[in-house]
């Protein structure tokens, strides 16, 4: 197994694109109800680093959608770019930019306590529920305070 692959994306009309390492292709989908109204649907994600490295920073816009979180779009296509955890390098990069989806993996499924009704994925993932993120990224973070994403 090789430690670190490249991926890399862009948006819709190309204004943006981006380059990283990952350790591995896990996606994570979130059902929270902010994502759902970000995305339209559940918000599909690839954890990245500090290795992340975009071109076109001119057309990034960012949205601080809370006090620990912000999300960025291409200002000119609106494509949903990434959540980051405000003033650190975790970005969480949307899986639809990616270049090459073959590898990916849906693992994950968070905030399953906020998905609607109407759809459901039939893949095998960890479900966890917002407490239970919320408590994850507290004690990797240290913080105690965070609500919402
Ligand atoms: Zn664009
Ligand atoms: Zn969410």
């Amino acid at each position: 197994m090789t430690p670190f692959s490249d991926i890399s994306g862009h948006c819709l009309c190309g204004a943006v694109s981006l380059a990283a390492q990952v350790k591995n292709h896990d996606v994570d989908a979130c059902h929270c109800s902010m994502c759902r109204r970000w995305t339209s649907g559940p918000f599909l994600a690839l954890s990245v680093d500090d290795s992340i490295r975009f071109e076109g920073v001119e057309n990034i816009g960012v949205y601080k959608s809370s006090e620990w979180g912000e999300r960025a779009f291409c200002t000119i296509c609106g494509t949903t770019l990434y959540w980051r955890m405000s003033g650190t390098d975790h970005y969480g990069i949307s899986a639809g930019m990616l270049d090459d989806s073959s590898e990916l993996v849906l693992a994950t499924e968070i905030f399953v306590d906020e998905k609607p009704a109407y759809y459901a994925f039939a893949n095998e993932t960890k479900k966890m529920t917002g407490e239970e993120v919320v408590a994850a990224f507290a004690a990797a973070d240290n913080e105690s305070d965070v609500q919402d994403v």
